[in-house]
């Protein structure tokens, strides 16, 4: 597909903000929809609305088909070698909190070591602080260098035999960093520890595979893949996940309810509580085969262009300062002069143009960067150099705005 046939996919692209065409630039956020995915979840309600996994009616069949179709497509997605690997859950946040709730509190003790980045989302760091506070275990940082990377020796001095979890981001929402899972987890695994890989912004835009990567853990949101709300995958090793006790006790999760005593259903539905999140589920299959029509290779290859794009235009705009790495992925976080990022955002809405502007869910990384906020833009599949150019003249616009008022 051409970038033109693949954003008439995407209906909320095509209106005005502000009376300027509509340039959406906040994908790291949250991606918009395709139409494929509106009208699956439409779909779903519209004929086959009901419960899973209990009724023998042909609803409740339709139903239970779709949602456990779904977890073959995310299976087959991130190559995990089954279905019993894949629990549907609300997003990455609660994937890395069921992690630490379940495996943390089982396996760390006092003197233990949690090695994570201060790189890391808000949502891979207060898990860890608060299991370290509980258990009296340690929290360390592996060092950034200058540039927002992570370098491998800094990894080995940091990564020791007490160190029982590993948990890093695959890429960065702030800096674009591509971290080396696949390297870091072969040194937590020589130290005897697990490791955890935060892909919230991996799983959208790159070919991801589990088994590859030997990562133990494995978190991704569907929002941020063209799919709805509310949805999201914890993958995990079946010899780890069948350790592991669940977090949420309830409906759907149990084999076995006695007065005084309970047994849980086999994996993955022991960590799925309650009516799961079924039409969520069926639309991250919608999704996931609306991505893998484009091709992931693909959608890389969209993203690198415009980002390189983006970065060598936005290099000639005076007193635009650029963070992160020059090898990154398809995000750019910036600030201009001394104008708050909250103003610069104000005045691109103005002319149409949505970033994001605020700490990012990262403010320890802020801290490290000597900013208190900064700005981003994101990109994805269906942005073009068309929205580079009209970024570019937002930025115009807006030095030129607070120029004008200062
Ligand atoms: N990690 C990273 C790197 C993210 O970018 C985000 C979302 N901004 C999250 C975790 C949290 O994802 P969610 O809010 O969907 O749980």
């Amino acid at each position: 597909m051409i970038t033109k046939e693949i954003r008439e996919q995407f209906p909320i692209l095509g209106q005005e903000v502000n009376g300027k065409p509509l340039t959406y630039l906040d994908s790291a956020a949250t991606s918009q929809k395709p139409i494929s995915v509106i009208e699956t979840l439409a779909h779903y309600y519209k004929n086959d609305n009901s419960n899973v996994h209990r009724g023998v009616h042909t609803l409740g069949t339709r139903a239970t088909d779709g949602y456990e179709g779904s977890r073959e497509k995310v299976r087959r997605f991130i190559n995990a070698s089954s279905t019993e690997e894949v629990i549907f859950v609300r997003g990455t946040t609660t994937a890395i909190n069921t992690v630490a709730s379940s495996y943390g509190r089982a396996n760390i003790g006092e003197g233990d070591e949690i090695v994570i980045t201060p790189m890391e989302h808000h949502s891979n760091i207060i898990p860890w602080q608060q299991l370290a506070k509980e258990t009296g275990a340690t929290l360390k940082y592996i060092p950034l260098q200058a540039d927002g990377t992570i370098s491998l020796s800094d990894v080995e001095n940091t990564i020791t035999a007490h160190t029982k979890i590993v948990s890093v981001m695959y890429v960065s929402n702030v800096l674009g960093t591509i971290n080396p899972i696949k390297d870091i987890t072969e040194i937590a695994h020589r130290n005897d520890a697990v490791m955890m890989v935060d892909g919230a912004q991996a799983a959208p835009h790159m070919k991801v595979d589990v088994q590859e990567l030997d990562c133990d853990f494995f978190a991704f949101s569907a929002h941020k893949m063209c799919g709805p709300t509310g949805i999201g995958v914890l993958y995990g090793k079946k010899q780890l996940l069948d350790k592991m006790e669940p977090v949420e006790f309830g409906g759907e999760m149990i084999d076995f309810v006695g007065l005084y005593d309970s047994t849980w259903k086999e994996l993955p539905w022991k960590f799925e509580g309650g009516t799961p999140i079924i039409a969520g589920a069926i639309g991250l299959g919608a999704a996931i085969d609306f991505l893998e029509q484009i091709g992931l290779d693909e959608i890389e290859k969209i993203e690198h262009e415009l980002v390189e794009y983006a970065m060598e235009r936005m290099s000639t705009i005076e007193g635009l300062t650029i963070f992160g790495p020059r090898n990154r992925a398809g995000l750019v976080t910036f600030n201009l002069d001394d104008v708050h990022p909250h103003d610069v955002a104000t005045v691109l809405d103005t002319e149409g143009i949505a970033v994001r502007a605020g700490h990012h869910c990262a403010q320890p990384l802020m801290k490290w960067l000597d900013v208190t906020a900064t700005a981003r833009a994101s990109f994805y599949l269906y942005n073009t150099k068309d929205d580079v150019d009209a970024l570019i003249e937002g930025l115009k616009t807006t030095k030129e705005y607070f120029g004008h008022v200062f």
